[in-house]
């Protein structure tokens, strides 16, 4: 059996970034052959194993056939006789379909290293129209390696619009889609995965809410965010801001986790409210800040505070008050009130006095 370096770490390497993770492709052996060497299956069906000591990803060379929708839809046929370049076939971009042998020689039959030299995210094979998730996998690529100059081939992009245009979109699940938009999110051109998604019609599908509204002031808040490396639950809120829409059911259709969800609704509702924090009332600032759970936790309202200020464009009216008041809230402690015998509901009442007179104290 032969082993071959694929994928990704073949591509960064090539263009001098840092490989993290390393896949493999293993010609010419069977699952058993595999697991007598002490590789662990990850699934019971599936020609994939983990490597006993480096846990890497060792996959048996395969083709794949598509016969349904989504990714369910798909069978494998993983055997000794599945060559290099066969398995090199079934990949999405030409510039993840390259090999190494264990002497460091490169094994190149669709030329990625041509697509690398030339900056272009190109479709392998017509087949490639047979997964709807490679449209987002290409137009997350398009968004991390946009800075280095690279953009999706023509040929490429109208399959993507075909794609989109047939629906299939549709076949994914939410978790795998929120997989792939998070993680084009945190890349460091975001605005441009949304940029693409857009071109080829995929972003009515999946954010039909976004579709319309999404434009180069939207992209421009977007980039801004990543370039100050703010965290997901920003940049997610910051992309659907001010939709016209409630953003609770976009966030249910697509699971996107808490924290994502928490803060896109904090701004809808509150952004405006926040806005005149200088000039709020010490219960109402109180009540404000208890809907941001400031006490649990204190990292909500400055996630808050930097979306708000990227959609400003600048400095957020608000935001020394409102950390000067979150600072009172969290300085108050109930041991002195339990001391002297509060419980229950009055300790609650107390402390909520003692934290309206502390914000009171801090004007
Ligand atoms: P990353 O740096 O994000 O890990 P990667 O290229 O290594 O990038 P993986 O998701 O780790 O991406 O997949 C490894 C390789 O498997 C890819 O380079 C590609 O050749 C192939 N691949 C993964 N998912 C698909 C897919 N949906 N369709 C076609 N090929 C795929
Ligand atoms: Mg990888």
């Amino acid at each position: 059996m032969q082993i071959y370096k694929v994928g990704g770490a073949v591509r960064d390497r090539l263009l001098g970034l840092p490989v993290t993770d390393i896949d493999w492709v293993v010609v010419g052996a069977s699952a058993e052959q595999m697991q007598a060497l002490g590789y662990r299956p990850v699934g019971a069906d599936f020609p994939v194993f983990l490597h006993p000591r480096s846990g890497d990803e060792y996959a048996l060379a395969r083709t794949e056939r598509k016969n349904g929708r989504g990714y369910a839809g798909f069978t494998f046929h993983a055997s000794p006789s599945v060559t290099l370049e066969e398995d090199l076939a079934r990949r999405d971009l030409t510039i993840n379909a390259m090999a190494e042998d264990e002497h460091g020689q490169l094994i190149d039959p669709y030329n990625g290293q041509r697509d690398l030299q030339q900056r272009v995210l190109r479709h392998v094979a017509p087949a490639f129209a047979e997964d709807p998730l490679r449209v987002l996998r290409v137009a997350r690529f398009a968004a991390r390696y946009a800075s280095l100059g690279f953009t999706v081939a023509a040929p490429t992009l109208e399959l993507m619009r075909q794609l989109s245009a047939s629906g299939e979109l549709q076949a994914l699940t939410a978790e795998r889609c929120w997989k792939e938009i998070s993680r084009a999110l945190m890349e460091t051109s975001p605005q441009v995965f949304i940029d693409v998604l857009q071109a080829c019609g995929a972003l009515a599908q999946l954010i039909p809410e976004l579709a319309p509204h999404w434009g180069p002031e939207r992209a421009q808040v977007l980039a801004r965010a990543a370039a100050e490396r703010q965290p997901l639950p920003v940049r997610w809120a910051c992309l659907l801001h001010g939709l016209g829409n409630p953003v609770q059911p976009v966030c249910e259709r697509l699971k996107v986790p808490r924290e994502c969800q928490a803060l896109a609704q904090l701004l809808e509702r509150y952004l405006g409210t926040a806005q005149r924090a200088a000039s709020l009332a010490p219960g109402e600032l109180v009540e404000l800040l208890q809907h941001f759970d400031v006490l649990r936790r204190p990292q909500r309202l400055e996630a808050f505070l930097a979306a708000a200020t990227l959609l400003q464009h600048g400095p957020f009216p608000g935001a020394e008050r409102l950390r000067q008041a979150a600072r009172a809230m969290q300085a108050v402690d109930a041991q002195p009130l339990i001391a002297q015998g509060f419980k229950g509901q009055a300790l609650g009442d107390a402390l909520q006095q003692a934290r309206l007179q502390a914000v009171g104290a801090t004007r």
